[in-house]
């Protein structure tokens, strides 16, 4: 038996063996697929509240698996952090919708802005910098997401420079699942985002409960009060977004204006869009 934490005895049970074994062979399939190009970009669309237009995507990484098909992210992320290969997935997805990005383009279709979910070892990564200098996308804004819970973390030198090295090439910051965590905002304004996105546990609960409704018309307040844009995500209902666009919400993104999508559905989306 091992001490683990606060006195607690953890026995290496068969149960724990087994467990262990899955995420080693979690870990080898995660190094594998990534030689292997398994790892893809999906395209959710975000819509401007006011006008109904498209004003973006968010980039979501999706495991095309041999066998197992499209694997989620929360299936892989956290392994792939723990085992320090997450940064590649990101990098990967990255240049794989910049592509599709390109690919649109030549059929006349673009969209306004694309954003990236970054992790720490991403933002750490030296290679990041310079991808970013040597970007070149017309009309195209580009926005990394980092969690609100990374941002009120302290970590450290390189971090923080790399932040700013990458709103210096033009690069938007977005502060992601804002709300969800131990908010503190002065933490987070220090950071001086270009947009908070409310965490979608926030918004599905809206309709129902006044306090949540108060709390997210609070943060669009916030938002206005500080010149920050602000999105909501997990917009699963038309009366959450007509909720959300009323209360002066910017950008909205969830299952009722479009699901995450392959490449191969994105220019037809784009072409078939009709505002709401
Ligand atoms: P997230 O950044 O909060 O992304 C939004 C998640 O909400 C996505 O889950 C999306 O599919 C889902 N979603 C969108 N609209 C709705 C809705 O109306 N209702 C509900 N219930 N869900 C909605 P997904 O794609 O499974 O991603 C999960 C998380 O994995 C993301 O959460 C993000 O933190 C992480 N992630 C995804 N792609 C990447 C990546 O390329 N790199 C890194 N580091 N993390 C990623
Ligand atoms: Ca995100
Ligand atoms: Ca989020
Ligand atoms: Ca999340």
């Amino acid at each position: 038996a091992k001490r683990a934490g606060r006195g607690r005895v953890m026995t290496f049970t068969p149960a724990l063996h087994a467990e262990l074994k899955r995420i080693r062979k979690r870990s080898d399939q995660i190094q594998y697929g990534l030689e292997k190009g398994e790892f893809i970009p999906y395209f959710q669309p975000q819509v401007d509240a006011r006008t109904g237009m498209i004003s973006g995507c968010e980039v979501l990484a999706r495991w095309n698996h041999p066998d197992e098909g499209l694997i989620p992210p929360d299936e892989f992320i956290p392994v792939a952090e723990q085992i320090r290969v997450v940064q590649d997935i990101d990098r990967t997805v990255f240049l794989q919708a910049l592509d599709a990005l390109e690919r649109l383009r030549a059929v006349d279709l673009t969209l306004p802005k694309m954003s990236f979910n970054v992790s720490v070892g991403r933002i750490l990564d030296p290679d990041i910098i310079r991808s970013v200098r040597s970007l070149q996308i017309n009309g195209t804004q580009v926005a990394f997401e980092l969690l609100e819970s990374i941002l009120l973390e302290e970590e450290g030198a390189v971090f923080e420079h790399h932040l700013d090295l990458l709103k210096e090439c033009g690069v938007d910051i977005e502060v992601d699942d804002f709300g969800s965590g131990r908010a503190s905002i002065i933490g987070v304004m220090r950071v001086a985002p270009n947009t908070i996105k409310i965490d979608r546990r926030l918004i599905q609960p809206m309709v129902e409960d006044d306090a949540v409704c108060g709390l997210v018309q609070a943060i669009v307040d916030i938002g206005r009060t500080l010149q920050i844009d602000v999105t909501a995500e997990g917009v699963e209902t038309l009366e959450h977004a007509h909720v959300l666009s009323s209360m002066g919400c910017k950008t909205l993104q969830g299952y009722a204006l479009a699901r995450p999508m392959p490449e191969s559905q994105l220019a037809g989306f784009l072409q078939g869009y009709r505002p709401l």
